[in-house]
């Protein structure tokens, strides 16, 4: 059978269903499944969607298209005519339509549309004639004919005029003059012979300035807006967006060719955005904004100050204007009503898009509706309240950098309540944060890649901004609503963000902003709250809100009710432990003894530290190793105690050495010193240690066989603390790790160290037994590809996929800056492998260590505590591995809770499948 190029929708019936996005977009398949599904069958404008697959063929055949697929839009077409009973290109009431773009996930304003394709001079009588309104038909006709040089005949044409010499600052400099010539301000005011005047004046720049014709023919306007949507998937925005939320090129665009219906007929007429609930903070109340007598674009552009349908919906901005409910109660009803059905059907909150022509509502679609995380939660848990969703189905709705959202800082309530108010706006997306103004999108990449914390003000952002929206670490705007384009955008990502602050007034040539009588210039500081929508002059102090969070608890607690694997914590102090072990860590599977050498308090152990690197021989440097021992068992003390009860991985010192070495002078003679040697010989001793590439030198285990008195000191410390610990009543469980090994001899080795201290630590404190497991990180691939070897003699593995990555790929951990943003901007690596395991290389060593230890040793715990600990797709390869566990840090340990539930929920899926195939 020949392939289906082209899907009807209308009148009852669809050819397609909402499972079709990858073939039809999410835009098509819905519009299919409004329209046709018997639950639903709601008042869609009849139309058709060209399929993904004529994208592909498009783009692949230089801008060419599938035989037959004129035929089937012929046809289609057909269809569209018989149910609206209208002709497209009629001189009488003719059909007109509108020409959208819409990929498997939506890419909100980021291709292009061209509305009201079919009018024409010889259409427009037609027009008239129908709706005795002539300054509707000159408008729709000024708008097509902006719209159609923009989008086909330029940018698809692929000109690229400067910044704000494009076609469309040409004809809007025409209308700005017409205005000035009427004296006129608003568009409004412009009659019906003025507009028509302007479409002559129109189309004679265009020909001008593009050297063509504005096309006056409807099937030319036709293939021109569909060739045009089809090369936006293309277009700059696009492909900056796609690299952003990493969609792959192949998906391609359909097209949504569909009958027009008019928001912008007059006072019985209007558009709108809703959401089934309110995605800013997910209660389940409508949500919505109108526009009355416009067009859908006029709301998504954030021009006009949308009303709220509702009270529920009404905020400072626009609780004046009138609301839906009251202006047009019977519509606002049928859209209550189609509001339940939607969310019954599809089990989801949606975001609606709805036009009332003349007092008649049609539906433009609906997709499942972007939420922050705050929201993603709520719905998700509210809904298993509603029985609406399953356990399962509300842990797979919540992202896990949904739940990373939750765990963004908040301004410190008592510091907000003592600063005065600098402004308000809606609050378009959660948490605090606090920045440098800058006024442009390029100047906030540029102040981000100098380290800088900025804040974007804009009047309203356009898709051309997201890489700097991307940059900031919020985004204000002076104008728009909660649907406008920073709003979906901030939304989607979750970043703080508050638009619509009609106070702001910007002057972009002098980068200052006003509020009030406020004045700020660029570089300056605020701080915004997100979560309420106000802002404040200079930095406030922010605060972590998520041990409070109750919804959070109990989601997590149902996510720990699905997932096997055990979510450990990487920490270095009793704080960070306690930290974690509030989010829910079940024990610290990376404790690095190297942290007591850094930071606060360092200086004393950090001396002693110094002394045994630079002692000279065994007396000297056992001499600086006690010194240093009542530090080390402190700290290990401290820590185990924090985690009383759950285990603890000690890993032995892994420092660089030569980092350690003092380098200015007044530290060096302190050092000489208390070793009794001159100076020149601490400075022999020093280069002695040098090394030409320490992260392959004397480090981890290394340094245990060498000095194994070094390695002596730890195990004491270890199981001096726990016994101590454990005759106070509490219950302690360390696990000695070894790391950098590369053979088992390097650990047999270290286990017969371990075990004399053992026996020695038992006698001296009289005791039969300090419960503890003696294991090793697998970080050399050599470790990887020999671990059945290793295995016997190590109770656990610990994956140390930080260096695993740097040995396995040969990249220098530290060194990657120079050269890995080429690898994966050149696509040459799908990710960054020091974030996300690249499971075809390193993935592969972990599998082969997990298969050959667990071949000789069928119990061994295994687990990772390398940074990829918590990132989520990490996570899912570590469940589909087989391993125990994962390690985090701290504040990641919530996002690894979701995550391993996910992964356990997908791979239950996966067997069953399986299953059912067979
Ligand atoms: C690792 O290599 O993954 C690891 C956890 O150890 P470190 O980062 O301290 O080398
Ligand atoms: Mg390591």
């Amino acid at each position: 059978m020949r392939k289906k190029y082209v899907y009807s929708f209308g009148g009852g019936k669809a050819d397609g269903r909402a499972d079709m996005k990858d073939l039809l977009g999410g835009k098509g398949a819905n519009l299919a499944e409004m329209a046709g599904h018997k639950n639903l069958r709601l008042p869609v404008p009849p139309g058709f969607t060209i399929t993904t697959e004529v994208c592909a063929y498009y783009f692949i055949r230089g801008g060419k298209y599938p035989s037959g697929l004129a035929e089937e839009i012929r046809a289609a077409m057909k269809k569209v005519e018989e149910l609206m009973g209208k002709r497209f290109g009629a001189t009488s009431d003719p059909l007109l339509v509108s020409v959208r773009s819409g990929a498997r996930k939506s890419m909100p304003g980021m291709m292009e549309t061209v509305l009201n394709v079919g009018l024409t001079e010889k259409t427009i009588p037609g027009l008239i004639q129908k709706t005795h309104n002539p300054r509707f038909a000159y408008d729709a006709y000024r708008r097509l004919i902006t719209m159609y040089s923009d989008v086909v005949m330029e940018k698809a044409a692929g000109i690229e005029p400067k910044e704000g010499k494009g076609i469309r600052a040409h004809l809007e400099k025409i209308l700005h003059s017409l205005k000035e010539e009427k004296k006129i301000q608003q568009d409004s005011d412009l009659k019906a012979e003025d507009l028509k005047k302007l479409c002559g004046l129109y189309k004679t720049e265009i020909k001008e300035v593009l050297g063509k014709e504005f096309p006056d023919d409807p099937h030319s306007q036709l293939w021109g807006a569909i060739g045009a949507v089809f090369a936006s998937w293309n277009g700059k925005r696009a492909v900056a967006y796609r690299r952003i939320e990493g969609i792959p090129d192949e998906w391609g665009t359909a097209v949504n060719v569909q009958s027009m219906v008019f928001g912008n007929m007059g006072d019985s007429s209007s558009t709108g955005v809703a959401f089934t609930r309110n995605p800013g903070n997910g209660e389940n109340q409508f949500y919505g904004e109108y526009l009355v007598n416009a067009q859908g674009e006029d709301v998504v552009a954030g021009i006009r100050t949308p009303a709220p349908i509702n009270e529920y919906s009404q905020s400072e901005h626009n609780k004046r204007l009138p609301t839906l409910s009251r202006q047009d109660p019977k519509v606002y009803r049928q859209l209550e009503d189609i509001r339940h059905r939607l969310e019954r059907h599809y089990k989801d909150m949606q975001d609606i898009e709805f036009t009332v022509e003349d007092g008649k509502l049609f539906m433009l679609q609906c997709r499942s509706g972007k939420r922050n995380g705050l929201a993603a939660l709520k719905v998700a848990m509210e809904m298993v309240k509603e029985k609406l969703i399953s356990k399962e189905e509300a842990v797979k709705r919540v992202a896990p950098s949904q739940v990373e959202e939750l765990l963004h800082p908040i301004i410190d309530p008592k510091a907000e309540q003592n600063v005065k108010l600098l402004g308000k706006g809606l609050p378009a997306g959660p948490g605090g944060a606090s920045g440098q103004i800058v006024f442009t999108s390029e100047e906030a990449v540029l102040w981000h890649k100098e380290g800088k914390r900025v804040i974007l003000v804009r009047e309203e952002t356009n898709p051309e901004d997201v890489e700097g929206m991307r940059a900031s670490e919020a985004i204000l705007t002076s104008r728009g609503g909660m649907t406008s384009h920073a709003a979906l955008v901030a939304r989607g990502w979750g970043k703080c963000c508050i638009v619509g602050c009609a106070d702001i007034e910007i002057d972009l040539s002098t980068k200052i902003m006003t509020v009030g009588n406020v004045t700020l210039k660029e570089g300056d500081w605020i701080t915004l709250n997100g979560t309420r929508g106000r802002f404040y002059q200079d930095r406030l102090p922010m605060i972590d809100v998520t041990e409070e969070n109750k919804l959070l608890n109990d989601f997590l607690k149902i996510c720990d009710s699905f997932r096997s694997l055990k979510i450990r914590t990487n920490a270095d102090t009793p704080s960070d432990a306690a930290k974690a072990r509030s989010f829910g860590a079940e024990g610290i599977g990376l404790f690095r003894t190297e942290h007591m050498f850094y930071g606060k308090g360092s200086e004393e152990p950090l001396f002693r530290l110094r002394k045994m690197i630079v002692s000279k021989d065994v007396p000297e440097r056992k001499k600086a190793l006690e010194e240093l021992f009542p530090y080390v068992k402190k700290d290990i003390k401290g820590t185990l105690a924090a985690m009383s009860g759950l285990p603890v991985t000690i890993r032995l010192l892994d420092p660089p050495l030569h980092e350690f070495v003092p380098q200015n002078k007044e530290q060096q003679e302190e050092l000489a010193q208390s070793l009794g040697i001159t100076k020149e010989e601490l400075e022999k001793r020093a280069a002695g240690l040098r090394e030409t590439n320490p992260m392959m030198g004397h480090r981890g285990v290394r340094l245990g066989i060498t000095y194994p008195e070094v390695t002596e000191m730890q195990i004491r410390a270890v199981f001096e603390a726990a016994v101590e610990l454990s005759q106070e009543g509490k219950k302690v469980f360390p696990e000695i790790m070894i790391p950098v090994i590369c053979s088992v001899t390097e650990l047999r080795h270290q286990a017969e160290i371990t075990q004399r201290v053992y026996q020695e630590v038992l006698s001296q404190y009289k005791v039969s037994k300090i419960p503890h497991l003696f294991g090793t990180m697998i970080e050399v691939p050599r470790a990887a590809l020999t671990a059945d070897e290793i295995a016997p003699a190590a109770d656990f593995f610990s994956f140390g996929t930080n260096d695993l990555t740097q040995m396995g790929f040969g990249f220098s951990r530290d060194d990657i800056g120079g050269f890995l943003p080429a690898y994966v901007g050149k696509k040459l690596l799908p990710d960054d492998p020091f974030q996300t395991i690249d499971e075809g290389g390193v993935g592969q060593l972990m599998a082969i260590a997990v298969s050959k230890g667990r071949s000789v040793k069928k119990n061994l715990k295994i687990g990772i505590c390398g940074e990829h600990g918590g990132d989520p797709a990490s996570i899912h390869f570590c469940h589909n591995v087989g391993m125990d566990y994962v390690s985090c840090s701290p504040y990641r340990v919530p996002i690894a809770r979701l995550a391993a539930a996910q992964a356990a929920l997908d791979s239950s899926e996966t067997r069953k499948n399986k299953k059912k195939k067979e």
